[in-house]
């Protein structure tokens, strides 16, 4: 099994959170709302504001080290040969540090899990609703340190699509066009098939979630068309309101339609989920989980360490 869609801050637990405050030093936080499930009333944005718990105890490279280690040796226990995970490094400089060095202490931890038998690869996200000199600095590292093969290995645009649709972030597309750089974006999550045509449209080979292009005609043979792959996440869709329908979630529709999709986690704290959890819950059949593997292995962004 693959995950390709995972993030780091909502991917840590309650044992985890901790021992990242006691090696920072950060006060110990309040539990009571992370744990709180997420329910679709609240939509994307109420199931982001969980991040707030654990970017308070990431705000140094050490602790962005430890957690990235922790979450490579948690998925290589639950048998997973590879992930690619997911962080914003702007959301890590309230202790003063930079984003380069933030970044380095992710590659770091990339390199470490790698030299443990678990390849790994981490996108750095740049942000829906910040400005743009911030996203295109995180854009400008991840083009360094991509090229030099450092465990970095791409891009994505994360956060509130809803409030925040694609038409804002050309720059971010024409950035990773041009320099490059494999890249994802959160898209048909909080908006519809449209704002998947729309990623699609600027070059987008990746889409996370992507999930309500599902029968939309256009879309889907645009997607099929480009070759794109859909990073599904079934628990999260639920709970952000993303997708409504429990027991008709397109995985199958997309499987049948020939678009390369994906089965990931998202977040497995906030979502309270693991990647065999969403197999399990999707009854995902020895054959489709060979085409969701070979899928995830033809788009993950680090071949090389997957092969
Ligand atoms: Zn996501």
């Amino acid at each position: 099994m693959i995950d390709l869609h995972i993030h780091l801050d909502g991917s840590l637990g309650k044992e985890e959170i901790l021992r990242l405050a006691e090696i920072s030093g950060a006060s110990v936080p309040e539990f009571e709302f992370y744990d709180t499930p997420p329910s679709p009333e609240g939509g994307l944005k109420d199931y982001l504001k969980r991040f707030e718990l654990p970017l308070s105890v990431l705000q140094t490279p050490e602790c962005v080290y430890y957690a990235m280690l922790f979450l490579a040796e948690r998925l290589k226990g639950e048998g997973l040969e590879y992930a690619e995970i997911r962080f914003a490094p702007s959301l890590h400089t309230r202790g003063g540090h930079t984003e380069t060095e933030i970044v380095s202490a992710a590659s770091d931890a990339a390199k470490e899990a790698f030299e443990r038998g678990f390849p790994m690869g981490v996108i750095l996200c740049c942000m829906r609703g910040i400005p743009r000199e911030k996203n295109l600095c995180t854009a400008s590292i991840a083009a360094d340190f991509v090229k030099k093969k450092t465990g970095i290995v791409g891009l994505d645009l994360a956060g509130d699509e809803g409030t925040y649709p694609n038409s804002l972030y050309g720059y971010y597309f024409a950035f990773a066009r041009e320099k490059g750089i494999p890249f994802t974006v959160h898209a048909g999550e909080a908006r519809g098939a449209e704002s998947v045509l729309s990623a699609v449209r600027q070059g987008a080979k990746r889409i996370g979630h992507g999930v309500r292009a599902a029968y939309d005609e256009k879309t889907v043979s645009e997607m099929l068309a480009a070759g794109v792959t859909a990073e599904l996440c079934y628990t999260s869709n639920l709970q952000t309101g993303a997708w409504s329908d429990a027991k008709e979630y397109p995985l199958r529709y997309f499987v049948e339609r020939g678009v390369k999709v994906t089965l990931n986690t998202d977040n497995t704290a906030v979502s309270k989920t693991s990647l065999k959890r969403e197999y399990a819950l999707l009854r995902v059949t020895p054959e489709e989980e060979r085409i969701l593997d070979a899928n995830a292995r033809a788009a993950a962004f680090a071949n090389r360490l997957v092969d």
